[in-house]
Order: C-alpha cells, then sequence, then structure tokens
C-alpha cells in the first residue's frame, strides 16, 4: 500500500541562481535598484519612449552573463524530485530559465516576471526566441523592430511599471492553495506578490519551509527555517522529501 506523496510547490527567487554566476537584479537591494541609469533599463515606460534607452538594453541584453550561465546543484535536485514521482510546481521570480535547463518540464514552471529567453513584441506580441534578436544586434542592428509588423521588441521579462500576467498569477495563487509542502528558496520575500504566495500557503495549511540566507518577513509562519547555502541544503531536503 501507498501512500499518497505531497504536493510540493517550490518558490524560486535570484538565491537559488547566484551559484550559476547571475547576480540579484531586481530585488529590494537588487543590481537595478541600487544604480537609476540600469532601473531605466528595465522601466517600460522609459525603454518605449527612448530610443537610447532601448538600444543600451540590446547591449546589456547582448553582453548579458546569464547565456552562458549553467543550472547549479539545486537546479539539479529539483528535477531529481521531479523524477522520483513527487507532483511538483515551481514558481520563479528569475527569468534565467535555469529550471527548465536543468531539465524540468517545462509546464511545470510558472515564470512569475517572464523570461530573457524570449523577445515579444509590444504592438503585436509576436514571440520569437531572444537569442535570435541577439543575432541581428550582434549583426548590427541597434534596436532591432518585430519582423512581423515593425514594433519595438523587449525581453519577454515583467518591465517595472509592467503587471504580471494575471494568468500566470492566477496559476500560482491555485497551486499555493493546494500544496501540501510550499518550499521559499533564494527569496528575500520582500518583492509582492511573490512573497504574498508564502502567506496564502501558511494559511491554507500547507507546510512552509524556508530556505535563504538572511531572515525574512514570513520566518514566523514556517515549519522549518535552512539557513545553510542553498547549494548543499536544498539537495538534502529534497531528497528527505522524495524519499517520503
Ligand atoms: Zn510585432
Amino acid at each position: 500500500m501507498s501512500t499518497r506523496k505531497p504536493l510540493v510547490a517550490l518558490l524560486s527567487g535570484a538565491g537559488i541562481s547566484t551559484d550559476s554566476g547571475i547576480p540579484d537584479y531586481r530585488g529590494p537591494n537588487g543590481l537595478w535598484r541600487r544604480d537609476p541609469q540600469a532601473e531605466k533599463l528595465v522601466t517600460y515606460d522609459a525603454y518605449m519612449s527612448d530610443p537610447e534607452i532601448r538600444r543600451r538594453a540590446w547591449r546589456m541584453r547582448r553582453d548579458s552573463t546569464t547565456w552562458r550561465a549553467e543550472p547549479n546543484a539545486a537546479h539539479h535536485a529539483i528535477v531529481r524530485l521531479e523524477r522520483a514521482g513527487v507532483p511538483l510546481r515551481v514558481i520563479t521570480q528569475n527569468v534565467d530559465g535555469l529550471h527548465q535547463i536543468a531539465g524540468l518540464t517545462p509546464r511545470k514552471v510558472l515564470e512569475l516576471h517572464g523570461t530573457a529567453r524570449t523577445a515579444v513584441c509590444t504592438e503585436c506580441g509576436a514571440r520569437t526566441p531572444m537569442a535570435e534578436e541577439l543575432e541581428r544586434v550582434v549583426a548590427g542592428e541597434e534596436d532591432p523592430a518585430c519582423r512581423a509588423c515593425g514594433g519595438i521588441l523587449k525581453s519577454a521579462t515583467v518591465m517595472f511599471g509592467q503587471r504580471l500576467d494575471p494568468a500566470v498569477l492566477a496559476d500560482a495563487v491555485a497551486i499555493t492553495k493546494g500544496c501540501d509542502v510550499f518550499i521559499a528558496v533564494g527569496t528575500s520575500l520582500q518583492v509582492q506578490p511573490a512573497a504574498s504566495l508564502v502567506g496564502l500557503a501558511a494559511e491554507h495549511g500547507a507546510r512552509l519551509v524556508i530556505v535563504n540566507a538572511d531572515p525574512t518577513p514570513y520566518d514566523a509562519l514556517a515549519a522549518e527555517l535552512v539557513r545553510e547555502p542553498i547549494g548543499t541544503a536544498l539537495p538534502a531536503l529534497l531528497a528527505a522529501l522524495a524519499e517520503g
């Protein structure tokens, strides 16, 4: 006789990707918040109204180290949990795509802030691989326009001043309400609405585990707090979960 495996929801933030060499860009103390000039590159109104901002943004994307980053031990541990047959959904604040590159089934990943690996037209909504648009930039186009309609292209990330995709957020809320275990990893839980999912999970009876180096506003709700480095702590935690 087998017991039902717990439904696991895992919320990941910038801290899960730092071992892959990706800095925290958009957290409360992230790079973008500390540099007003850099913040403009990812602020919707500035991006849409100023071609020079767009040219700088495209150079930033072209030169980003994200494209060379590889998944780390924490990303791989989550894939092992999925392969162990544990029903799992990942809600991520990251735009780096490393969960999917590690091998997680793409439909199991909800990207709250979108993805940097896709470009989207602000006019017609056409989506293309970012790599294709970056090839145009490398070839000399400083601000490549949509090939379908000539509209302004941006990365398919949620810029400052843009709303989260309501469908993605609704999915995240449903998953959070229905899970048995909610694990928040590498997130300071200071960016809404992602952070409020943690409170929602606890309210709906999930066992809350927080894995983060620093204290978060939700620590008091947690059944388990893990302060050890994510790269070692998460694999151990998830291996225990997989065994039941
Ligand atoms: Zn277009």
